[in-house]
């Protein structure tokens, strides 16, 4: 019995040795494998932490890509579109007539995903009627971008510049080949009348290019300070100033310029520089289009908030249909009565931007063959006294 027992009790031992001993490698085993997981797991996690971080970088990006003014659209290496902006689905289109826009874009993509850069202007017929500059930008991958610019305003200012220079070559042209001419003609003159008449000439064309240029400083200087500084103007002052300024050349025709009374109290918000400038335009033109012998009248009126100078003459008048144009710089119903008056084309394009400058108008009332009406329309000083003119 003892040695049954004995026997038991060894097997027992051994049993217990080798449970132990299994049970201490599966436990090594399992700690093992719970480290390689927790590894796993970290690194799972720093995946979706990094997926995350992109995910939300992507979205500022595409946040920051939608801000632009521009068009972007990206496409994968296949082709395939990733991204389309809003600019880029506004300026482009999507109505049959804008397939022309969806082809020149493709074609310009395919261009960049093969790696070559290329920019392209596209006119769309709108409304509004557009053009478009796209430029395909090749990147990395095989991937490619189109971006979308409207440049019809930069063309459009573009074409405005280039009219501008050709417009101020020819003004200049002519009075310096005159110049030019005559001073020819008069190397060889001696006979003293004609050399009289043709320095007389001389000084004609002169001045006309005196005239020419300070009409172009005077644009430019209003272009360049397109804010009027805000302080009161005293209309009287200023009409009175105008008047004196066109005087000689109305009193050498014969034209009266009647001025009516103007309250001392009113003031215009504006600059006296420019206020005086357009004015002096306005009844320059008066006189000059005028016929010897009649009345040009100036007059003020308000109604508290707005005050209106009118400048009225029983000239020649403006046909109907160019009253649109008259404002445009150089531009002059007849070329010829212009030149005739000594005009630059220039004056009534002051007078308009004067009146921007001051956030005001002016308006142009005319019957061809009885007389103009030109109308200023400025801001009134706050707190105006007396609503209809009265004697200074
Ligand atoms: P200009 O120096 O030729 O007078 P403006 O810009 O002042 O240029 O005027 C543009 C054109 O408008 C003039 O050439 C003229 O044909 C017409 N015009 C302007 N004011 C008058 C007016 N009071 N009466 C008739 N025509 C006018």
């Amino acid at each position: 019995m003892p040695l049954v027992l004995g026997s038991v009790a060894l097997v027992l031992g051994a049993a217990t040795a080798w449970l132990s001993i299994s049970w201490l490698r599966t436990t090594r085993r399992s700690a093992e494998q719970l480290r390689v997981m927790n590894s796993r797991l970290e690194r799972a996690d720093a995946t979706v932490a990094s997926l995350a971080g992109l995910e939300a970088r992507s979205a500022t990006v595409e946040a920051a890509v939608q801000a632009v003014p521009l068009g972007v659209i990206v496409t994968d290496d296949g082709g395939r579109e990733l991204f389309r902006n809003d600019a880029a689905a506004r300026l482009l289109g999507d109505r049959p007539a804008d397939a022309l826009a969806s082809s020149a874009v493709a074609e310009t993509m395919a261009a960049a995903a093969a790696g070559r850069a290329r920019e392209r202007p596209l006119d769309v017929l709108g409304p509004p009627r557009r053009t478009l500059s796209l430029s395909g930008v090749p990147l990395p991958g095989g991937a490619a971008a189109v971006i979308v610019e409207d440049v019809s305003e930069r063309r459009r200012l573009e074409a405005v510049r280039r009219d501008f220079v050709a417009n101020v070559s020819h003004e200049l042209k002519t009075p310096v080949a005159a110049l030019g001419l005559l001073a020819e003609t008069l190397a060889s003159e001696e006979d003293l009348a004609v050399v009289r008449r043709l320095v007389g000439r001389m000084q004609d064309e002169a001045f006309r290019v005196n005239h020419i240029i300070d009409d172009l400083l005077d644009l430019s200087r209003l272009e360049g300070e397109p804010m009027a500084p805000h302080e009161p103007v005293p209309v009287e002052a200023v009409v009175g100033e105008a008047v004196e300024h066109v005087r000689p050349a109305a009193d050498f025709r014969g034209i009266r310029i009647v001025a009516d009374a103007i309250s001392r109290s009113w003031n215009v918000i504006g600059d006296r520089r420019q206020l005086l400038s357009a004015l002096a335009n306005l009844l320059e033109n008066a006189v000059k289009y005028s016929g010897d012998g009649s009345d040009v009248s100036v007059r003020a009126r308000t109604d508290g908030t707005t005050i209106a100078l009118e400048v009225e003459d029983r000239g020649i008048g403006i046909p109907s249909r160019e009253l649109d144009r008259i404002f445009e710089r150089f531009y002059r119903v007849d070329r010829g009565r212009g030149r005739g008056t000594g005009g630059t084309g220039l004056g009534l394009s002051i007078v308009r931007h004067v009146a921007t400058n001051h956030g005001g108008e002016v308006r142009v009332s005319s019957v061809e063959g009885e007389g103009s009406v030109f109308t200023l329309l400025l801001p009134a000083q706050p707190g105006l006294v007396g609503l209809v003119a009265e004697a200074g």
